[in-house]
């Protein structure tokens, strides 16, 4: 399967790569998937009533980095390479990545905080 992958996703330094550009979003949003790239995933259940938790909000150092330009929305990219572009909100969470995750039975049921 992981050479079929690399088949179907091609030479690293070419075009578009599969995690970097097409599947893990950087920045900040709303929902969405946790990226797990420094941890590698881990099981997020509710203490409460061991319900998955989901993704509410990730607060992010930056909105993109050298890897991961073709994230850089339409209307940044003229001035993409101006100052902090790359980080307007000037947060830096932890390592770099902060996500709040809740419980989708109850939201009075406890959050959890990851770091990424
Ligand atoms: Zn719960």
């Amino acid at each position: 399967m992981q050479d079929r992958i690399a088949e179907w996703a091609g030479p690293d330094d070419e075009g578009d790569g599969y995690v970097s550009d097409l599947s893990t979003a950087p920045g900040w949003k709303v929902g969405g998937h946790i990226a797990w790239n420094l941890t590698g995933p881990t099981a997020l259940n509710c203490p409460s009533c061991g319900t998955e938790l989901s993704p509410l909000l990730t607060a992010a150092s930056s909105e993109w980095d050298a890897g991961t330009t073709s994230w850089i929305p339409y209307e940044d990219r003229p001035t993409a390479d101006a100052g902090r572009a790359w980080g307007p909100t000037e947060v830096s969470p932890g390592r770099g990545r902060l996500v709040i995750a809740v419980c989708p039975a109850d939201p009075h049921h406890p959050i959890r905080l990851i770091s990424q």
